[in-house]
This record gives C-alpha cells, structure tokens and sequence, in this order.
C-alpha cells in the first residue's frame, strides 16, 4: 500500500546515494567498466592499451587497464572522480562537434561509487613530474600520494558492486561475462584499427590488435584471414557522409545480427535503422533470416549526430537518418552489384545437392528434384514449346545494349537432370547453373522494371471464383491494389470469394487457372522475418510460378539462350529468394580435387 499523500516527505538524496544511482545506468557488469576505462584511454591519445582480466571462483576479481596516453596531474587525478569532472566539453555546444567518446564526466565517479579503484598516472606533458596514486572505496578517496609510474594511466578496478549486493547478484555466468567483455573490446578494436589493443584472462591472451591503418587487418587479427577473404570493400562518399568498411560476401553469412558492427566518427555503436539499411543493401542476395557480416564506419557531420541519448552512449540519435541510411544502402548495394558473388564449389560444400541426405541450406521452398537413373534426357516436344515459350518472353527487346556483364562468356556443355547447366568460362572453370533458379532471376528483374512485353494482362475465357477462409479474404483484399499493378484483375465477390478476371500474360495458358489459387495461397501465407512490400512479394511470386522449373529438360540451344539472358541481369548471382544461381569450380580447384598439383 502506498502511504498517504499528505503524509509523504521529502528528501533530498546525499550525493553517495545519487552517484550509486547514476552508476546503475553507467555501470551495468564489467564489460561496461572496461567500455568506460578503454575510452577514457582512446581520447587521452593512447597508442598501446592493455587490458587485464582477473577471475578466481567464477567470477571477476580484477580488471586493469594501462594506456600510454597523456596521463593526468596531480590536480586532475583527483577531480577527475567527481561527478561531472571532464575535461572533454566545457558547454552544451561543444556537443555539436565533439569528437572525444567521452563528454559526460560520469565514468570514474559512477566506477568509483561501486568498486575499489587505484589509479596510477603520470603526465606526458610535464615528464620531470612524480606519478601519482589515488585509491578510492565506494567513492571516498583512502589514499593519495607520488608514486613511481610510467607516462600514461593504470587503473585497477577491484571488487565491482562491492557495496550493490542486488547488483553482483545479477550478474551472469564467469563465461557470459567474459563474452561480453570480449564482444566490447572487438567493437572497440574495430572502431580504432590504429591503437593495438591487449587483452588477457588470468594471464592468457584472448585479443590481441596491432597497431595499423588498415581496418582489415585488425578484422583478420580478430576473426582470422579465412574471413578477409570473403569479404567486398565498401566506400561511398556523398556531402556530409562517408561510408567505408567491409562486407561478406552473400554465400557468407549469420542467423543473426550479432556480426554487423558499426562505428559512427569513431564511436563503435548499434543502430536498428542502419542494420536494417545494411539488409536492405543486399536485397535479394541474401534470403530471409540471413544477416551478413559487417564493418563500417560513418564519417558523418557532427552537427547531425546526437550522442548524448544514452548514459552508456551505445546509441546515437542522427538528425538525417533517412538520409544516412540511403547512403549505407546505395554502399552497400553498390559494392555488391560491382563484384564477382559466384559462390566457389568445393568438395564438402553443402550448396551442392549431392543426394538427399545433404541438408540443402537453401531450404524448403526450393523444391527438391529426385534425380532418377531412368530420367528422360531428350525433351519431350510440349516441353521444348513451353520453354520457347517462356524464354521468348525474357529476351530483351533488340536494340537495348545491357550494362557489361559481371559473368564471363559461357559455353554450354550440358545439363543434367533437367536441372543444372553444366558451363565453362573462357580460363577453363566449370561453372554450374541452376536453371530454374537463373530463369526466375531474369523473370524477376524484368517483372520489377515493369518491361512493356512481360507486364500485359491477359483476361481468363471463363472467370475463376475463389472461395477463402475469413483470414485469407482480409490478406487478399488488403493485396488486391497491389496485385491489380502486376496485371490480376480481381473482384471482390463478397461473402470472402473472389471473382478472378484477369492474370499476367508471363503465368502461361489460359487453362493453368489452378495456379492462380496456388499464387494466392502463397501470398496469404505471412512471411516471418524481414520486411518485405506486398508489390515485391508479388513479383517474386509471379517470377517463380513463371520461371522454367526444374525438371524441365532444354535443349542446347536452349540453355545457351537462357545462359545469356542471364548474363545480361544486374545480380545474375542468387535468385529473388537469394539462394545461389551457379557455383564456380576454378580450374585450380578442380586441379588440387584430381590430386594434380
Ligand atoms: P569523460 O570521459 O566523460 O570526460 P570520465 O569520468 O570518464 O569522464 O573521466 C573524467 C576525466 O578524467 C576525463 O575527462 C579525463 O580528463 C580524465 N581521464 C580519465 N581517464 C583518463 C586516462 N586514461 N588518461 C588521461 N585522462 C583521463
Ligand atoms: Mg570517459
């Protein structure tokens, strides 16, 4: 029960009680301390700094960071563990253009409430000058005095949340702990390539950065130059917004985002928006719940960036978001359209289908066609109709002279199955092409640009009526602007059916109207993960139902055709659904498989 209004009093917290409050917002576990400490030692210009973990019965004993960064005076070493002592600002509009990570003037006071801290530092400016200790309990100063000490900063933190027994409480496993501890210092690493970082756990090493001007290097220092190799260069600069970094490659990538890492000027940070532009940057070429794997740092206008949000300034608040994404989208996507994405075969590769025991990471939509041995290697003559068919309405009007293409010549060998196009390129590597899923690319890219001979409707001789359930009606009516677009004259009937008139020219004959009900009930079906628009759904869908399936044996002159039509897309790499189109054995490759080199 709450007391009585009237009878409540109050009080004015003491300032020991307002700092242990204040640093439960800065100081959330020890990877926070080491966030805190780590920034202090970046803005004071170190070049080197180690840190130093210590643990003993499952949990965090110690952390000590040493930089060899400017130091501090007697004076400062002192002030600095008041609350709101910071040298970085000295007025609100020094925000406006602050490049320091820190400004707030909290870190050491709120370390200081919670933990036993002994400092050691000694000015670089005035080197003659003794070092000086301070060590402060629960934020009471114990000690203070010279000491002989290197130039730069040692700050040990020692029994954290000693006097927040709620606090140490909470904390997690010895291993989560560790986890977050490393996962702040990658970020930190990767935001300052150019400071060589040091860390160890009672003595082992864990991360270990060189100095360097070169981002890649501290990536492949951190996650191993296997990953270097998988990854495209990004650089884009529009007024006010340099974006630069690194991505993986499609065939790379993660069920989460845990690996999309991103520093705003210098200030390793997370942004939903931006990941999101990042996603949306690959667009097709990756599937859905795939994320891939990223480095970028903005550069962007100070003026526009707001990193006073959050205490622990793990967030930004950016004043030209939409236009910061569209810059990190166009990056992204064009440093992706400008690459070789071809993915390598190799032996174990799981893209393969090699029989039905390999889990196919494409998954389920995907059909799998069983191969039989007795399977018709000649086309059947309604077969070759309907693909002459289907390829006509993909070649591009004569006349239109395609962008130069990111695949080399391809000459047919063969196909197998009715599936794959066996091919090689002019330097003699064996290239594997899924038909159905090349086909549904050249679809999709033309359906998309709404080309004049591929978007005409075509009315049905007798209309079609569709009965849905009452939660499919509500999907289709809320679609049936976007679908009227791409050519389905649909009627809403009443009573939850639908009177369908008309369908895109590119689904085929008039008689295949059991298709239609199939497109429907795909597009009632929600689609988990990523945001898709209704209109893209609907040309990937129209793109599939059109596409040459698998299964369909061509001829020679057929696959050719298809081959070049492929060639002359914009992402001839994965398909709508950003599964894989062909798979690249190179010569060298197939050299070390035979056991020739
Ligand atoms: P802020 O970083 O927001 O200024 P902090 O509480 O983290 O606030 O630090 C207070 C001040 O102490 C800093 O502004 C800086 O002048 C000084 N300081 C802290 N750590 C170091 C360090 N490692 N080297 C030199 N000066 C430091
Ligand atoms: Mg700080």
């Amino acid at each position: 029960m709450s007391k009585h209004p009237g009878s409540q009093t109050i009080c004015i917290l003491d300032p020991a009680t307002v700092n242990k409050i204040a640093a439960g917002e800065v100081v959330e576990r020890p990877a926070s301390v080491i966030k805190e400490l780590v920034e202090n030692a970046i803005d004071a210009g170190a070049q080197t700094i180690k840190i130093e973990i210590q643990s003993g019965k499952g949990a965090i004993t110690g952390i000590r960071v040493t930089d060899d960064g400017s130091g501090m005076s007697q004076e400062d070493a002192v002030i600095a563990f008041a609350p709101h002592a910071t040298s970085k600002i000295s007025h609100i509009s020094d925000l406006d253009t602050i490049r320091s990570l820190g400004f707030r003037g909290e870190a050491l006071a709120s370390i200081a409430a919670v933990s036993q801290v002994t400092l050691c530092t000694k000015p670089r400016e005035m080197a003659t000058v003794a070092g000086t200790k301070v060590i402060i309990e629960g934020g009471e100063i114990r000690e203070r005095g010279e000491i002989g000490t290197p130039e730069g900063t040692t700050i040990l933190v020692e029994n954290l949340f000693f006097n927040i027994p709620v606090r140490k409480k909470f904390l997690k496993s010895l291993a989560t702990e560790l986890a977050h501890i490393n996962s702040i210092v990658e970020g930190l690493a990767l935001s300052h390539p150019n400071i060589s970082m040091h860390l160890t756990h009672n003595g082992n090493e864990q991360i270990v950065t060189e100095q360097s001007s070169r981002l890649l290097d501290t990536i492949a220092r951190l996650f191993g130059s296997e990953l270097v190799k998988d990854l495209i260069p990004v650089e884009h600069n529009q007024p006010g917004i340099l974006v630069s970094g690194y991505i993986s490659r499609p065939s790379l990538f993660r069920k989460n985002q845990s690996r999309l890492l991103l520093s705003i000027n210098g200030r390793y940070v997370s942004s939903h928006p931006i990941n999101a532009a990042i996603v949306e940057g690959y667009g097709t070429l990756l599937s859905k719940e795939r994320f891939p794997i990223v480095f970028l740092s903005l550069d962007i206008d100070t003026k526009s960036v707001d990193v006073n949000v959050h205490p622990t300034k793990k967030q930004v608040r950016l004043s030209r978001e939409v236009e910061v994404c569209s810059a990190v989208r166009e990056a992204v996507s064009h440093a992706l359209l400008n690459s070789d994405l071809i993915p390598a075969g190799t032996m174990t590769t799981p893209r393969i289908v090699t029989g039905l025991s390999t889990p196919n990471p494409y998954e389920a939509s995907y059909n799998q066609v069983p191969i039989h041995a007795s399977v018709v290697s000649e086309p059947t003559h309604a077969g070759i109709i309907t693909t002459e068919r289907q390829l006509r309405q993909t070649e591009l009007p004569t006349g239109i002279q395609p962008a130069p293409s990111l695949v080399p010549e391809l000459e047919v060998i063969g196909q197998i199955g009715g599936i794959y196009i066996l091919a090689t390129t002019p330097s003699g590597d064996l290239i594997l092409v899924d038909q159905h899923a090349a086909h549904e690319r050249i679809m999709y890219e033309l359906v998309s640009l709404k080309s004049e001979s591929i978007c005409r409707s075509q009315e049905l001789i007798v209309p079609v009526t569709l009965h849905r359930s009452a939660r499919d009606a509500a999907i289709m009516r809320e679609l049936l602007p976007a679908l009227a677009e791409e050519g389905f004259l649909i009627e809403d009937f009443g009573k939850d059916s639908f009177l369908v008139r008309a369908i895109p020219v590119v689904l085929g004959t008039l008689e295949q109207t059991g298709m239609v009900n199939e497109i429907l009930d795909d597009l009632s079906r929600e689609e988990p993960g990523r945001f898709v628009s209704n209109r893209e759904r609907i040309v990937r869908i129209i793109a599939c139902h059109s596409a040459i399936k698998a299964g369909t044996v061509c001829t020679p002159d057929q696959c050719r055709r298809l081959l070049q039509q492929l060639r002359k897309t914009k992402n001839p790499f994965s398909c709508p659904h950003g599964r894989p189109v062909m798979i690249r054995f190179s010569r060298e490759q197939l050299d070390t498989m035979f056991k020739r080199t």
